[in-house]
């Protein structure tokens, strides 16, 4: 895929960038591992100083970026300036607890002292994807780079302007030079990075089919790897769910990112004595949504990130249909070639279907009816992906049960998933591993040492 940013609303090629050479990329990675040599000296204080300072910049000129995202991947440009300020949260929060988090930890044994120390690996590779360009890289920059790690971002070829706008900011901030660079590379190139003796370890987020061909080379390597790939996530919907407060967040879930989101809600498994109620109320919200130009503030949704998405996701519904999926709300691809997609609502989705067993990366929601409580978590659990999930009731340890019983990384009872810097984010199954944000994330980087002393 070539390195270019073309505007999905409009299909227009706005700029293409010349990939760094295989020499290009090797002198980078020397240059990290020198940065890394100084940095992991550098007391948390300091680190702090320009982690804030990256928040101030993230927070004062969220505008200027959002309009970056924006225009690179589609998204309406308010919700692309909540992304970048978002990850000034990130920032501040790992600048007031890294110390802490990596903080020796004394352990109870027979030497006259044993402990753990936290200590940072050195260079480590970040594979990223386009749906959230700026969120998904700093919440392994900040936690990576507070931890005394260096980093270095291949991107995806869709956001380079993102990419280049997260290299700069970090610049800004007064970080020493090279502790975070992007590199301009294809995916081809990346398995030349994670071979180099100075990359120490690799995290990538993304679609199953990169993460797996990238543990495979880090686990030819032997390097650590965390995977954020995909999900398929459950709304389960029991017979005495709040039903405005469920299908508001329902339809919100759903269309955060106009769908392109790991942990959008995408199965919605609903008990059958309130399926009907809650499919009118759903309808209702998904129809409302207003589309249009991204750059404008009063749209909704804007296009899908590229028209191949589009098409790829409206295969995924005409094979749903043909095996028997009913459409409660048409909507679908604007015309060939388009990037816009408008919302659809499929229900009778059963196993063997795309809807059933694939991860929809777009507007389309598969509603499943059930019996029970048994049968709705039965449904949830019969997924290959294991990301995060949703219960709706109005009884909180019926909730707290139903969630325990999910296969996933994360379980939310009456309310949106969605990712903060507390609360530890990944998954299990085919839905990856390894854990980002909270003391969980920061501690996936680093070695974490047994000190005896006798
Ligand atoms: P993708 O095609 O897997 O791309 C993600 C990144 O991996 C890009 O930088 C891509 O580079 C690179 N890549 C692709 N194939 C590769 C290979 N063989 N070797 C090395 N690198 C490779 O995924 P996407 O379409 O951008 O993103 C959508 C997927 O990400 C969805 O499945 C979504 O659920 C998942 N996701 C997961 C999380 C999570 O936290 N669990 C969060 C967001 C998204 P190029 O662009 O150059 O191909």
């Amino acid at each position: 895929m070539a390195i270019e940013t073309v505007n999905p609303a409009t299909g227009e090629v706005v700029k293409t960038f010349t990939p760094h050479t295989p020499e290009e990329v090797q002198q980078k990675i020397a240059a990290a591992e020198k940065a890394f040599q100084s940095w992991r000296g550098v007391s948390f204080e300091e680190r702090a100083r320009h982690m804030h300072r990256q928040a101030d910049i993230l927070e004062a000129e969220a505008e200027k970026y959002g309009r970056i995202i924006s225009l690179e991947m589609g998204k309406p440009v308010k919700d692309a300036m909540a992304e970048v300020k978002k990850c000034a949260l990130a920032c501040r929060y790992y600048a007031e607890h890294a110390a802490d988090f990596m903080a020796d930890e004394e352990i109870d044994s027979k030497a006259s002292r044993s402990l753990i120390s936290f200590e940072p690996l050195g260079v480590v590779l970040a594979v990223m994807p386009w749906n959230f360009p700026f969120w998904q890289v700093y919440r392994f920059l900040a936690p990576a780079l507070m931890a005394g790690n260096v980093g270095l971002l291949k991107h995806a070829s869709n956001v380079p302007q993102c990419a280049l706008a997260i290299e700069e900011i970090v610049q800004k901030a007064g970080f020493p030079d090279n502790v975070f660079q992007t590199l301009l590379i294809g995916s081809k190139e990346v398995n030349a990075v994670i071979e180099h003796p100075h990359v120490k370890a690799v995290t990538l987020t993304g679609s199953e089919t990169a993460g797996s061909k990238v543990a495979e080379k880090a686990g030819q390597e032997i390097k650590k790897t965390v995977l954020e790939l995909g999900g398929s996530d459950a709304f389960i919907v029991l017979d005495d769910a709040d039903l405005d407060k469920a299908t508001e967040v329902a339809s919100k879930s759903r269309m955060i990112n106009v769908g392109q989101s790991c942990i959008a809600a995408k199965r919605f498994i609903v008990v059958e004595s309130v399926a009907d109620a809650f499919l009118q109320k759903f309808k209702t919200k998904m129809q409302s949504l207003k589309t249009g130009d991204p750059l404008k503030e009063e749209i909704d949704y804007g296009p899908l990130a590229r028209a191949d998405l589009a098409e790829e996701l409206e295969k995924q519904v005409q094979e749903s249909i043909r095996q028997g999926a009913e459409v409660v709300l048409d909507g679908g691809r604007e015309g060939k070639g388009s990037a816009y997609f408008r919302p659809m609502i499929l229900k009778n989705v059963k196993p063997g279907m795309p809807a059933y067993e694939e991860e929809m990366f777009g507007p389309v929601a598969a509603v499943m009816v059930v019996k029970d409580e048994e049968e709705a978590i039965k449904v949830a659990n019969d997924s290959r992906f294991g990301l995060g999930g949703a219960v709706w009731t109005q009884d909180k340890e019926r909730g707290l049960r139903v969630a325990r019983k999910v296969e996933t990384g994360a379980m939310f009872v009456n309310a949106l998933v969605a990712s903060s810097p507390e609360i530890p984010f990944g998954g299990i199954k085919k839905s990856g591993y390894g854990r980002e944000l909270s003391y969980l994330g920061i501690r996936e980087f680093v070695n974490q040492k047994s000190i005896w002393i006798d």
